[in-house]
C-alpha cells in the first residue's frame, strides 16, 4: 500500500467520526520541498543537542522537513500549503509514554461513569438507561459511586434489581473497596445467603433474612467480578479508541503498551485500517502465553514501516507489587519479617524466553519490582545475551526496576539493559514504601539518579491507568520527588531526583530508544516523524509546581493530523471530558 493512500484513508476515517479534528490534505510530491505546514513563532525545545532550540518547524507529509528561526522560515518558504502562528507556545517532541495499559484505561472509559452522582435514584436511572440499549443478559458495568461517603448507609440491590431484572449489573466504587451488584449478577455468580465471606472480603447481608444486599466489600467483589465475560472485539476497539484519544488530548503521541492479547492486536489492526487510531503503539506481547509465544517466534516481529503499530517484544512478570508484598525481595519485608514476596516467573523461564526471543529478533520486557526479582532478571538476561551473541543490539528491558540492590545497579549499563521506570510510582508509594523496605533499601528504591549515573538508558512512563496519564505529573515527580501538594518538603530521597532535561529525555529520546525508534522519534529534527506536543507554558523556565498545570494546546501525530484538546473534549461529551480531567 503506498503511503499517500494510507494517509488519505486515515484522514477520511478521522473526518467521518472526529468532527472536532482538523486535518490537512497532503500532497506528497517527492520533487516539491514546499512544506505542507509551517509552524511559526514558537519556542521549540528540540531535544536535539546540535540545535537545542528553534522558533519554526516545516513539515511535509508525516515528516519534519526543516527546523530554524521564524525569519528564515518565511524567507525559505514563502508559500507553504498552510501556516500556523503558535504565538510563543512551546513545542516539545511528541511525548512517548514507555509503559501503559490503554486497554484498562479504555475499559474504565466504556463503563458507566457514576462519579459525582450523589443520589442512589439517579444512579439507578443511569443504569436503567444503559440497560435499555443493551441486549438481554448483557452485563452493565459501571464505576465511580462513592463507597466512602455512602459507607454509613449503603444502598441495597432491591431498587436496582427491580429496574434491571434481565441484565446483570456490577458497579465498582470510586476507590474499588466496594461493589454494588444487582440480583441477576449475584445469581449468576452463585452468591446467596449460604455463601461464606471470602478471606479479606465481606458480603453485606440483610439483618433479618441473611440474604446478600448486593454490596460486596474488598475481595468479596471477586466472587462476581470473575463472572464478567472478557471484552469482545467491538468493546476492545471502542475502549482503545477512547483511551487513545484521551492520550493524544494529554499530549502523548506514542505509547508502549505493556502486554497485549491476540484480541487487542486484532483490535489495533482494525482501528488502524479504519483510520481510528490517532496514537502510535509499540506493543508487548504476552510472554506468559505459550501459544502467543510459539506463534510469534515462528512469524517474526511485525515492524511497521509507517510507525503506527510495531510488535517486536514480549512482556513477562518476574514478581508482583510492593504494596501487597508480592514484590520478591532478597531479605524479608521490614514490616512483615515472615515473607520475602514471591517470584512469579522463575529465572530459568525468563532466560529461556529471552534466548528464544533474541534468536527470533524480539526484545523482552520483564516486570521486576523487588531487588530479588531484578537480580534474577539481570542474571537471566546476562546468560541469554551470552548465548546469542548475534543479537548485537537486544535492548532488553526491565519494567519498573523499582527496588535494586546497589551492586546490581551498574549491571544495567554493562549489559545494555534498559531501566524502564515510572516517576509517579515513587510519589504514590512514598507514604508506605519505606515501611516495607526499611531505611537502607529505600535508598535504592525508585533510584532514577543512581540508574542514570551508572550510564543506563532510562525511559520514563506513567503505567496508566494506575497512575495519571498526564505526562507533566511524571516530569514533575521526576524532578521533585514530591506529591502534587509539594510534600514532603525538599522531596522524598531527594538525592535521586532527575534534572528537567533528564526528565524530558526520559519521555522523548530515551523512550524512543527503548522501542528502537531513535532515528524516527524523540527529537525535533529534519527527517524525523512530525510528532509534536504543543504546550501553553515553557516547561524549561517555570517553577516545578506550575508544571502540573501545563495545558496541552495541540498534539501532532505525524500524518499531518493534529488534535486540539478542546475539540476532543467536545467530542467525548462535556461531562465525560470534565470528569476525566478532574480524575487526572
Ligand atoms: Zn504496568
Amino acid at each position: 500500500m503506498n503511503i499517500a493512500f494510507r494517509l488519505h484513508r486515515a484522514a477520511r476515517g478521522y473526518a467521518s467520526c472526529f468532527f472536532a479534528l482538523l486535518f490537512s490534505s497532503i500532497s506528497l510530491s517527492a520533487q516539491s520541498s514546499n512544506p505542507d505546514l509551517l509552524l511559526l513563532n514558537a519556542h521549540v525545545v528540540t531535544m536535539n543537542d546540535r540545535q537545542p532550540s528553534a522558533q519554526a518547524i516545516a513539515t511535509q507529509g508525516d515528516r519534519i522537513l526543516w527546523v530554524g528561526s521564524t525569519d528564515e522560515a518565511k524567507r525559505l518558504y514563502p508559500k507553504p500549503a498552510r501556516t500556523m502562528d503558535l504565538h510563543g507556545a512551546t513545542v516539545l517532541p511528541g511525548i512517548i509514554d514507555a509503559h501503559t495499559h490503554l486497554i484498562n484505561l479504555g475499559e474504565s472509559l466504556v463503563r458507566l461513569n457514576l462519579k459525582d452522582i450523589p443520589d442512589e435514584k439517579e444512579i439507578i436511572e443511569r443504569v436503567k438507561q444503559r440497560a435499555a440499549s443493551a441486549a438481554s443478559g448483557e452485563w452493565i458495568l459501571g464505576w465511580g459511586w462513592d463507597e466512602g461517603k455512602w459507607a454509613s448507609n449503603y444502598p441495597t440491590n432491591q431498587a436496582l434489581s427491580a429496574a434491571t431484572p434481565n441484565n446483570p449489573v456490577f458497579l465498582v466504587g470510586l476507590h474499588t473497596f466496594a461493589a454494588w451488584a444487582n440480583q441477576r449478577a449475584l445469581e449468576l455468580a452463585g452468591v446467596n445467603k449460604d455463601t461464606e465471606d471470602p478471606e479479606n472480603g465481606r458480603i453485606l447481608r440483610d439483618e433479618k433474612t441473611g440474604e446478600p444486599t448486593g454490596i460486596l466489600l474488598n475481595r468479596a467483589q471477586d466472587l462476581v467480578a470473575k463472572r464478567i465475560p472478557p471484552m469482545t472485539l467491538v468493546q476492545a476497539k471502542r475502549g482503545m479508541q477512547l483511551a487513545a484519544r484521551e492520550c493524544v488530548r494529554n499530549g502523548l503521541t506514542s505509547v508502549h503498551e505493556a502486554k497485549v492479547t491476540p484480541l487487542m492486536v486484532q483490535a489495533f489492526h482494525e482501528l488502524l485500517s479504519e483510520g481510528h487510531m490517532p496514537l502510535r503503539v509499540y506493543a508487548m506481547l504476552d510472554g506468559a502465553d505459550k501459544h502467543v509465544v510459539d506463534e510469534w517466534l515462528k512469524r517474526g516481529p511485525e515492524i511497521d514501516p509507517h510507525h503506527q503499530l510495531t510488535i517486536r517484544s514480549f512482556k513477562l512478570f518476574a514478581d508482583g507489587a510492593l504494596g501487597s508484598r508480592g514484590a520478591a525481595l532478597l531479605e524479608p519485608y521490614s514490616d512483615a519479617p515472615q515473607t520475602k514476596g514471591v517470584m512469579t516467573t522463575p529465572e530459568a523461564d525468563v532466560y529461556d524466553l529471552t534466548r528464544r526471543a533474541l534468536h527470533a529478533g524480539f526484545q523482552v520486557c520483564t516486570h521486576a519490582i523487588g531487588d530479588a526479582a531484578n537480580r534474577s532478571v539481570l542474571n537471566a538476561y546476562e546468560r541469554a545475551e551470552k548465548e546469542v551473541p548475534d543479537a548485537h543490539d537486544p535492548r532488553l528491558r526491565v519494567e519498573h526496576a523499582q527496588v535494586l540492590a546497589p551492586e546490581d545497579i551498574p549491571r544495567f549499563a554493562k549489559l545494555g539493559v534498559i531501566a524502564s521506570m515510572q516517576p509517579t510510582h515513587a510519589t504514590s508509594d512514598m507514604a508506605w514504601a519505606e515501611k516495607r523496605l526499611g531505611p537502607e533499601r529505600a535508598k535504592y528504591a525508585y533510584a532514577w539518579r543512581s540508574v542514570k549515573d551508572s550510564g543506563a538508558h532510562l525511559p520514563l512512563s506513567s503505567d496508566f491507568p494506575g497512575e495519571t496519564l498526564n505526562p507533566h505529573y511524571g516530569i514533575y515527580a521526576a524532578i521533585t520527588r514530591q506529591d502534587a501538594q509539594g510534600n514532603p518538603p525538599g522531596g522524598w530521597h531527594a538525592e535521586q531526583r532527575l534534572t528537567l532535561e533528564e526528565g524530558l529525555r526520559g519521555y522523548t529520546v530515551e523512550a524512543a530508544y527503548a522501542e528502537f525508534e531513535e532515528s524516527n522519534k524523540g527529537s525535533i529534527e529534519k527527517g524525523k516523524l512530525a510528532d509534536l506536543t504543543v504546550v501553553a507554558k515553557d516547561v524549561t523556565k517555570i517553577p516545578p509546581p506550575e508544571i502540573l498545570s501545563i495545558r496541552v494546546l495541540k498534539t501532532f501525530v505525524g500524518l499531518a493530523v493534529w488534535i486540539e484538546p478542546k475539540g476532543l473534549g467536545k467530542m467525548l461529551g462535556d461531562s465525560t471530558a470534565h470528569s476525566i480531567r478532574r480524575k487526572i
